[in-house]
């Protein structure tokens, strides 16, 4: 006999995980970590930035951050997500909802940051 999901035998697979698995591997990208494919916040589904490419989120050192990628981040749907998320987790680095690394560092001690976002 057959095992489908209904059966709760096959594990259900996540999107993110069939979309990953489907893509081909641009050279010198890093494979993603499968652990964070697996628990990622759902309201990184409603993304803006889904599916884009990660260099703009994270320039080099000493390049600023691009207006196109600010405007981007402001006009986000889940902006008030991403910020919290980036605020409360300090161990990432790059941009997120328009903040660098500098920027919530100032939003954790209770200070603007540099970035209008
Ligand atoms: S606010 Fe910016 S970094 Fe955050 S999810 Fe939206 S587009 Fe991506």
């Amino acid at each position: 006999m057959p095992c489908t999901a209904e059966d709760g035998i096959v594990p259900r697979v996540l999107p993110e995980v069939v979309d990953w698995l489907m893509q081909p591997e641009p050279e010198g990208r890093e494979l993603p970590n499968i652990e964070d494919l697996l628990t990622r916040p759902e309201w990184q589904r409603r993304a803006a930035c889904r599916g884009m490419g990660t260099d703009q989120f994270f320039p080099s050192t000493g390049a600023h951050v691009r207006q196109s990628t600010i405007a981007l981040c402001g006009s986000c749907p889940v902006h008030a997500e991403c910020e919290t998320y980036a605020v409360a987790n300090q161990d990432i680095g790059g941009v997120w909802a328009g903040t660098t690394e500098r920027d919530r560092r100032a939003i954790r001690k209770g200070r603007p940051p540099a970035i209008a976002s």
